[in-house]
């Protein structure tokens, strides 16, 4: 009985991941060594035009598996680098990989525009535009290659200290997307002085269409917003054809998730993007009107 109460106790600790506990600091120093070897990999997710099923760009997610843990997920690692230093590294190799696989993609002629998850701290850092201008060139490759994704909790709250570096990759003509919108507190007079092209919809909104009459009202309204501020709409973790249905009759413009694909390893984003290419539209059965 001691034994269990005293493992409950020690995984409680853990589950916190109290800033400087062992477990969290064994962590971060494997992250800085499996960034130094390039054991993180991007996954490839494409977004899809929901009217006529083409991809319209490809989000780089990273996935990282460690020797003994097994599959972490971002969602556990991304956040605690992001109150170190290691964001920086992290950013800087998300934006190196993602680079060079738009090269190889561009040079086989899939010129999909690649989206990099970038965090607050990235766009506090002055030199990022720099560091995107010098791997463009360096691939070869024009600003339409790659978009920043940022939450919408970074542009909103820390605009005056993001300002500048939105500014540069304007200039750049590096797109931003505005990343899991609708769980911050963005107003219509704000989110129209950002200068972003996209706004991707949470997918905790997208997956109750059609069971939460709540959701649909939100989703709806966020979609006639977004298309009234002359932007496109992106609905996240899209699943089922019900719910692309429904998006798509709401006039959302593009769609993201398992119902179209998972997030591939590289090799098989070449060839779902391929093959994608080459199918005919009809193959899409959500499309309104078509038999299902
Ligand atoms: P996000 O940018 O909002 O990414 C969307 C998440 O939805 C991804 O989770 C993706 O795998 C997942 N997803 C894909 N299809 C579906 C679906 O049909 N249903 C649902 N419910 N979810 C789906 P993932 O890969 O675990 O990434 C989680 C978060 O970690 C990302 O959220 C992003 O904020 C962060 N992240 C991922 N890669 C990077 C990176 O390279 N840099 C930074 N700074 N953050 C990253
Ligand atoms: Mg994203
Ligand atoms: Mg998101
Ligand atoms: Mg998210």
């Amino acid at each position: 009985y001691l034994a269990k109460e005293a493992r409950t106790g020690v995984e409680v600790y853990v589950a916190e991941k109290d800033r400087n506990s062992p477990e969290r600091l064994n962590l971060m120093g494997d992250l800085r060594r499996a960034i130094d070897r390039r054991e993180l990999r991007l996954y490839y997710q494409p977004k899809l035009e929901l009217t006529t099923g083409r991809v319209r760009g490809v989000e780089a997610l990273l996935r990282w598996r460690h020797p003994e843990r097994g599959m972490i997920s971002p969602g556990e690692f991304v956040p605690m680098a992001e109150q170190s230093y290691l964001i920086r590294h992290l950013t800087q190799y998300v934006i190196d990989e993602a680079l060079e696989q738009a090269a190889h993609w561009w040079r086989i002629g899939l010129n999909e525009r690649i989206s990099v998850n970038v965090s607050a701290r990235d766009l506090l850092d002055s030199t990022l535009p720099e560091l995107l201008e010098i791997g463009l060139a360096q691939y070869h490759l024009p600003p339409e290659a790659i978009q920043l994704e940022v939450t919408e909790r970074v542009l909103m709250t820390d605009q005056a200290y993001t300002a500048d570096a939105v500014r540069a990759l304007n200039a750049l003509g590096v797109e931003l997307a505005l990343d899991d919108f609708g769980t911050g507190y963005s107003s219509l007079v704000r989110l129209q002085r950002l200068p972003v092209s996209e706004v991707k919809i949470d997918a905790s909104f997208v997956r109750r269409l059609g069971e939460s009459v709540d959701d649909e009202r939100i989703v709806r309204s966020i979609v006639d917003l977004v298309r009234s501020l002359g932007l496109r709409s992106v609905a996240e973790g899209v699943e089922s054809d019900e719910v692309a249905a429904r998006l798509t009759d709401m006039g959302c413009e593009l769609a993201q998730g398992r119902l179209f694909t998972e997030p591939m390893p590289a090799a098989d984003a070449t060839v779902w993007l391929s093959e994608h290419r080459g199918r005919a539209v009809p193959d899409l059965g959500f499309l309104p009107g078509s038999e299902v």
